[in-house]
This record gives structure tokens, sequence and C-alpha cells, in this order.
């Protein structure tokens, strides 16, 4: 079980700031900018990669719930990142799906 599968379980806190009955986001336990929430889908999915075309409609809804949170946040006026890693060169470590909502200051390009 994933450290997120215990928080969507409620068995491990976490400062939760949207949830419905598909999606949920809290914060990033060590936050890498003024804002950074995960936003995960209560679904185990490992990532995008494993995502199939039945996971079609809870894509969107992630994104959306992304895009949502970002809004609730104020950060889109002055902008962020949405980021999923994947696997071990795209730098993930939890393996169930999350979308990173990070920002509150200015992201650097391209990521190192
Ligand atoms: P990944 O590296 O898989 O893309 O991102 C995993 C993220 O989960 C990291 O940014 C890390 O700080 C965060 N994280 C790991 N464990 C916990 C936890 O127990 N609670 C919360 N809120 N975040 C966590």
């Amino acid at each position: 079980m994933t450290v997120f599968a215990k928080i969507i379980a409620g068995e491990i806190p976490a400062n939760i700031v949207y949830q419905d009955d598909h999606v949920i986001a809290f914060a990033d336990l060590n936050p890498v900018a003024p804002v950074h929430l995960l936003v995960v889908p209560r679904k185990p999915i490992v990532s995008v990669a494993t995502a199939t075309p039945d996971d079609e409609q809870l894509m969107g809804k992630l994104v959306l719930a992304a895009a949502e949170v970002a809004r609730q946040q104020g950060l889109e006026e002055g902008g962020y990142r949405l980021i999923t890693n994947v696997g071990r060169n795209g730098g993930q470590s939890v393996f169930h799906l999350h979308v990173h909502v990070v920002g509150g200051r200015a992201l650097g390009w391209p990521p190192g």
C-alpha cells in the first residue's frame, strides 16, 4: 500500500484541500515552492503509463481538479505548473498516480 493509498484511506494525516468521489488533493509534505499540492485519483493507478482507456474520464477529472485547486490557491493569475512524474528517469517516488500543482514563484525550464 502506498502512502497515498493510506492518505486516501484516512490512515495517515494530510492537509487536504479538495476532495470528491474520484479525486483527492493535499499539500506535499516537502514543498518545492510556496504552493505545492498533489492531486491524486482515489483509484490506485501507478502512473499515466499504466492508465487505460477505461480511465479516460478519470484522467480528465484529475486535470480539471488540478486546475480547480490551483484556482482556489490563487495561482491562476501568476501561473503555475502541473507535473506528473513517471518511473525512474521521471523521478517518480510514490507509485500511485499524482499530479503536482506547483506555483507561487517563477519556475525554471527545462527541469534538471
Ligand atoms: P513523485 O516523486 O512520486 O513525483 O512525488 C511524490 C511526492 O510525494 C513528493 O513530492 C513527496 O514530497 C510527497 N510525499 C511523500 N510522502 C508523502 C506523505 O506521506 N505525505 C504527503 N503529503 N506527501 C508525501
